[in-house]
C-alpha cells in the first residue's frame, strides 16, 4: 500500500493509534498543537510546521514573506487554542549554493514576526538540502479557563469565522496575519467552545470540529465570506491557507459577541452545529439544502 491510497489524515490516526502517552498529555494528536501540563493554572501548548520549497512556496516568492509565513502559520496554530506564543526553534534545509542574501531575507522575516507577536527564537538546526525547507516549532501557553479544543462544539452553537475565504494562494498565504488578537479577545471574553484555524479549506477543518466533537453542522452559502481572490463559492471552501479562525460558541452569546467586535477584521456568521445528523447540510443561495462532503487539501 502506498501512502497516497491511505490519505494523510489516515495516516496520521495511524501514527496516534500506536503511541502510548504518559499522564502529563492533555490533548496530543488531534489539535491545532498538542496540551500539556505546565502550572497550576496554566497549559503549555507545542505545536510545529513546516514549509517546503515547490510545495508551499516557489523559488521566487519573497524571501522575507516566506519567513514570516513559516512563523506565522504556527502562531495560528496556537491562536487557534485560545493562547499565546512564547519560544520558537527553528530548522532550516537550504542548497549550499543559496544566496546568502535569500537566507538573510528569510531571517528577517521570521524576526519581523517574532517581534511582533513578542516570540523569542532560541535555536533550530541547519542543514544541506536539495530544495529550501523551513521548519518551526513554537511554545505557547493558555490559562487552563481559556483552552479551546476542537472537540467542544455543542448542539446549537452558532458557527462563526474571521476573514474572508478563498484564493489564498494566488496571495495572500505568504502575507497573513495570524488571529492571535481576535482569538484573545475571544476566549477572554466568551465561552468559545470549539475553535480550529483554516488551514486545509473550510469544509475540512470545520469537519475536523465536527468529528471531534461528534456533531453535524448546517452551513450558509450567502452568509460565507469570499475573498476577492477566490474563485468562487465551490473552490473556496476547500481552498486552503486562509488562516482565519472558525469557532463556535452557543447562541445565547452570538448577537452580543457580534455587538462588541471591535476589530477591523471581519466576522461572519455562517452555520449551526446539529445535533442530530452528522456531516455537512449546506443551504445553497437558491434556499435548497444539500448534503456535502467535508473535503479540502490533503498532502497525499
Ligand atoms: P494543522 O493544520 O492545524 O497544523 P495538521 O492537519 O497538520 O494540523 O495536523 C493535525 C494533527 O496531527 C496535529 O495534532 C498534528 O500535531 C498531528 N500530526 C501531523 N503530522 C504528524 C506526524 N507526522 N506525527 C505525529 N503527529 C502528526
Ligand atoms: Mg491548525
Amino acid at each position: 500500500m502506498k501512502l497516497k491510497d491511505l490519505g494523510e489524515f489516515n495516516f496520521i490516526n495511524r501514527i496516534g493509534r500506536k503511541i502510548k502517552l504518559s499522564g502529563r498529555v492533555i490533548k496530543g494528536i488531534g489539535d491545532d498543537a498538542a496540551v500539556l501540563k505546565y502550572t497550576r493554572d496554566k497549559y503549555l501548548l507545542f505545536t510545529t510546521d513546516m514549509l517546503i520549497e515547490g510545495k508551499h512556496f516557489n523559488e521566487d516568492d519573497k524571501a522575507g514573506l516566506v519567513g514570516a509565513k513559516s512563523l506565522s502559520c504556527n502562531i495560528s496554530d496556537i491562536a487557534a487554542m485560545g493562547g499565546v506564543p512564547k519560544f520558537a526553534v527553528c530548522s532550516v534545509g537550504l542548497p549550499d549554493s543559496l544566496d546568502l542574501k535569500y537566507a538573510d531575507e528569510l531571517y528577517e522575516g521570521i524576526k519581523k514576526i517574532a517581534q511582533r507577536f513578542e516570540v523569542d527564537l532560541v535555536g533550530g538546526d541547519t542543514v544541506c538540502s536539495k530544495k529550501i525547507v523551513i521548519n518551526i516549532a513554537l511554545i505557547g501557553e493558555v490559562e487552563k479557563e481559556n483552552l479551546t479544543l476542537r472537540s467542544g462544539a455543542k448542539g446549537n452553537d452558532i458557527i462563526f469565522i474571521t476573514g474572508n475565504i478563498g484564493g489564498s494562494i494566488k496571495f495572500r498565504h505568504l502575507n497573513f496575519t495570524p488571529r492571535f488578537k481576535e482569538a484573545r479577545f475571544l476566549v477572554k471574553n466568551f465561552k468559545i467552545n470549539s475553535m480550529i484555524d483554516v488551514s486545509d479549506g473550510l469544509l475540512a477543518d470545520l469537519g475536523h470540529i465536527l468529528k471531534e466533537s461528534n456533531k453535524g453542522a448546517a452551513i450558509c452559502e450567502k452568509t460565507i465570506p469570499l475573498s476577492k481572490y477566490a474563485a468562487g463559492f465551490d473552490s473556496a471552501v476547500r481552498d486552503g491557507e486562509d488562516f482565519e479562525l472558525v469557532f463556535t460558541l452557543s447562541e445565547r452569546y452570538a448577537d452580543r459577541l457580534e455587538n462588541m467586535w471591535p476589530f477591523k477584521t471581519r466576522l461572519s456568521k455562517i452555520g449551526r452545529i446539529l445535533n442530530g445528523r452528522k456531516g455537512f447540510t449546506l443551504v445553497r443561495k437558491s434556499e435548497k439544502s444539500e448534503r456535502i462532503k467535508p473535503a479540502g487539501f490533503t498532502h497525499f
